[in-house]
């Protein structure tokens, strides 16, 4: 029987995954300086946390989550998003009463979701995102804005743009609804089957239909702009200002509504515009989630937050030819050339581990030649040779390998030797 990893999901092999702890770092030093904290929540959730939250109508709810029941027939769900999952921590944790509102998170980990795979859609994907929950602040929402960009810009993506959208407040909502109806209704045969049963219980979501993206319906649909109530006009006009103030560009999408029914106010995406990055350009979406938290039984909370996934990061800075510098130099490679030499060896890579030095020495037995390959290989900037005669006279030969040198050195001081020849 032959085994392989489950479709849509991927081994991070050692030739990537030092590009992922990379970004990883890149994530830290970046919420650090804006004073996001992480954390850290269950791979799995009770199912109605999901349902209630991301919403029935959603794609991610109807076709893309993977429920199951637990031995106490309680329905789990892996989290498909990372937002529910913080929300429900901060009510639960009443996070609310922390006297630093707001609250500053970010999250880091892998979702979950039935799709189907394709270029920069898996099935099991790592999220980075970042909530910031306890203030209606406009400027909170581009500062949540600019962390996401600062992001792209430390991993060196130039082809980038920012997209923008207002989804408005309730109000709003229910008066755009009743276009959207009027607009659809007479033509909706022509929609796909998801539409039309989206029609009756979320229109907003056709606009987000993957399958009539290009039907004729969805350019001239009413636009959620020109039903904004003034409350969020002014709203919206305040983030844009705000961006401007920091110098963020962004290009205005009336049609932009994301893929989660929690957005209100502000939508945003962030879009690789790289030739060749495929049919799928968006890097990271999020947006202003107000009523997320009353929904789970907490007290008002406005939040805002995004996400990304670190696999479109790498596949976007493929696109663009931008690559990470790998640091995998070896200091120290010891050679050892019989059974005592073997023994000395293995006390003095753990001496020199202990010190600090990177070091690794051979576990097959093999020759000389063989040995020094490896030494090659790793790329260690000295060897360190032990044989026989090295055993008997407490002495160790020291190569540089940049230049081919070789001294013999004492036991007593091959430690401190080797830490100023490495420096
Ligand atoms: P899409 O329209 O691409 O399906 P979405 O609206 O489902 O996106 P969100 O739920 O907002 O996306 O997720 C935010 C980010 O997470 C996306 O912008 C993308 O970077 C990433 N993402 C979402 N689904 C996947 C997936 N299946 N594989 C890899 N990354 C994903
Ligand atoms: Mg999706």
């Amino acid at each position: 029987m032959n085994f392989k990893v489950p479709r849509g999901t991927q081994d991070i092999l050692p030739a990537e995954s030092w590009k992922w702890q990379r970004v990883e770092a890149i994530i830290r030093e970046v919420c650090d300086m804006y004073r996001y904290k992480e954390i850290r929540t269950p791979i799995f959730e009770q199912t109605e946390l999901f349902q209630r939250t991301v919403g029935d109508t959603t794609d991610i709810v109807t076709k893309e989550m993977y429920t199951f029941k637990d031995r106490g027939d309680r329905s789990m769900t892996l989290r498909p998003e990372g937002t529910a999952p913080v929300v429900r921590s901060y009510v639960e944790n009443k996070m609310f009463g922390y006297p630093d509102q707001p609250v500053k998170l970010y999250y880091q980990g892998p979702m979950f979701r039935y799709e189907r795979q394709q270029a920069g859609r898996y099935r099991q994907f790592v999220q980075f995102g970042v909530e910031a929950i306890g203030s209606a602040d406009p400027a909170i929402d581009a500062e949540v804005i600019s962390l996401a960009m600062e992001m792209y810009k430390r991993v060196g993506l130039k082809d980038v743009k920012l997209v923008l959208n207002s989804l408005g407040d309730k109000e709003s909502r229910t008066a755009h609804r009743e276009a959207l109806v009027a607009h659809f209704t007479p033509k909706i045969d022509e929609l796909c089957s998801d539409c039309q049963s989206r029609l009756a219980k979320n229109p907003l979501r056709i606009l987000d239909c993957k399958v009539d993206r290009e039907h004729p319906l969805m350019a001239t649909a009413p636009s959620l702009t020109d039903y904004l109530n003034e409350e969020s006009a002014t709203y919206f006009e305040q983030v844009k200002r705000y961006l401007g103030a920091i110098g963020i560009e962004y290009e205005l999408d009336p049609n932009l509504v994301r893929g989660l029914d929690y957005y209100n106010h502000t939508a945003f995406e962030i879009m690789s515009t790289a030739d060749g990055f495929g049919a799928i350009t968006t890097l990271c979406g999020g947006g202003r989630y107000n009523g997320v938290a009353e929904e789970i039984g907490g007290p008002p909370s406005p939040g805002v937050g995004y996400a990304m996934s670190i696999e479109r990061l790498l596949l976007a800075m493929e696109a663009e030819g931008k690559s990470f510098t790998e640091d995998a130099q070896l200091d120290v490679y010891v050679v050892t050339l019989e059974k005592a030499a073997h023994e000395k060896g293995f006390a003095l890579l753990q001496q020199l581990r202990n010190a600090g030095i990177r070091a690794d020495m051979d576990y097959l037995d093999r020759k000389m030649k063989g040995q020094m390959k490896s030494a090659d290989r790793f790329n260690a900037k000295a060897v360190i040779v032990i044989g026989e005669d090295e055993v008997n006279n407490g002495v160790v030969q020291v190569k540089n390998m940049a230049d081919g040198t070789q001294e013999k050195i004492t036991d007593a001081t091959v430690i401190d030797t080797l830490l100023e020849k490495l420096r």
